[in-house]
């Protein structure tokens, strides 16, 4: 499966890729999607269990982005806007107690809510379950559990009580004064929105401990997408994302080929993509002739044309 990532990742009629507005769509739909079927319930495994899946979540970013080995992982994360797996989990776990504290009927909510959750507290030993983590950032969040509103399935349904559109249409406002004098939100989708902001802050706060990163220099804003325009095609959106985050075969293939790092002697500093781009006088008549970028936020605005 991941195999096929880097074919439909590429923009073309061919390609799953085609219309998409980043290279990492296909990999959410085609993987990540299988690993978050049962996040809920799996998640609570211990952290090295759950590490087992990182590798997959690596590498499918790593294909679907067309970046190198060695690449950091954080950088990959906030190329391709993915959160790791950790916080996928969180995040999903999130509004599931969300979805489920609406669906008091649901037997998943006395589980979720009650008698397991405390069980689960007190028998865990050494972290609490993804579940009771999960509650914690709700708290954090502030969001309060009490103004979601229970979702009734009303039988019959009141197209069959209530016949004409007059009647549906007051229904339909009594529903609305009902909500504004209760206090109560309509529904647990309603909180997405918020729940979104949170994740991205946690996501956020994370991405900003990276101050020594190459990436994080020039995105600090986690998740900046970026579109080099239709018909860039998956060339130079690879050439643009290994610029980005400073991995390329010229500066840290040494890495894989277990070789010496390649030194400027002439300037006495290693070569880096900045150092290549921005810094070392010698490439000056090449930077002229290509592009002219004073500063390493400029790789995410110009256009640099690639030779
Ligand atoms: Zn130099």
């Amino acid at each position: 499966m991941l195999k096929n990532i880097k074919f439909s990742a590429r923009r073309g009629p061919y390609g799953l890729g085609c219309g998409s507005s980043h290279p990492s769509k296909p990999y959410r739909k085609l993987v990540r999607s299988k690993l978050d079927y049962g996040s809920v319930i799996h998640g609570s495994a211990k952290k090295h269990v759950l590490r087992g899946l990182d590798p997959i979540h690596h590498q499918g970013l790593r294909i679907a982005l067309g970046t190198i080995r060695k690449s950091p992982m954080k950088s990959l994360y906030s190329e391709a806007g993915e959160p790791s797996l950790e916080h996928r989990r969180t995040k999903l776990a999130f509004k599931y107690i969300l979805k489920i504290q609406s669906l008091p009927r649901n037997p998943c909510n006395d589980v979720v809510f009650e008698a397991q959750l405390s069980d689960f507290s007190a028998d865990s030993k050494s972290e609490p379950n993804l579940i009771a983590n999960s509650f914690e950032h709700i708290k954090n969040a502030k969001i309060n559990l009490n103004t979601i509103d229970n979702l009734h399935v009303q039988c019959p349904p009141p197209w069959e009580e209530h016949k004409g559109n007059e009647n549906v249409d007051k229904l339909a406002k009594a529903a609305l004064n009902r909500a504004s004098c209760s206090g109560k939100l309509f529904c647990w989708s309603d909180l997405k929105p918020k729940v979104n902001a949170y994740i991205h802050t946690v996501r956020q706060e994370n991405w900003d401990t990276e101050g020594t990163n190459k990436l994080h220099e020039v995105l600090p804003n986690f998740g900046d997408l970026h579109k080099e325009g239709e018909g860039a095609g998956r060339k130079r959106e690879t050439v643009m994302c290994r610029l980005r985050v400073g991995h390329t075969w010229l500066t840290q293939g040494y890495l894989l080929k277990n070789g010496e790092k390649p030194f400027c002697y002439a300037r006495d500093s290693l070569y880096t993509v900045r150092h290549i781009l921005i810094e070392c006088p010698d490439f000056q008549d090449t930077r002229k002739k290509y592009f002219c970028v004073t500063d390493c936020t400029d790789f995410s605005e110009r256009s640099i044309p690639l030779a």
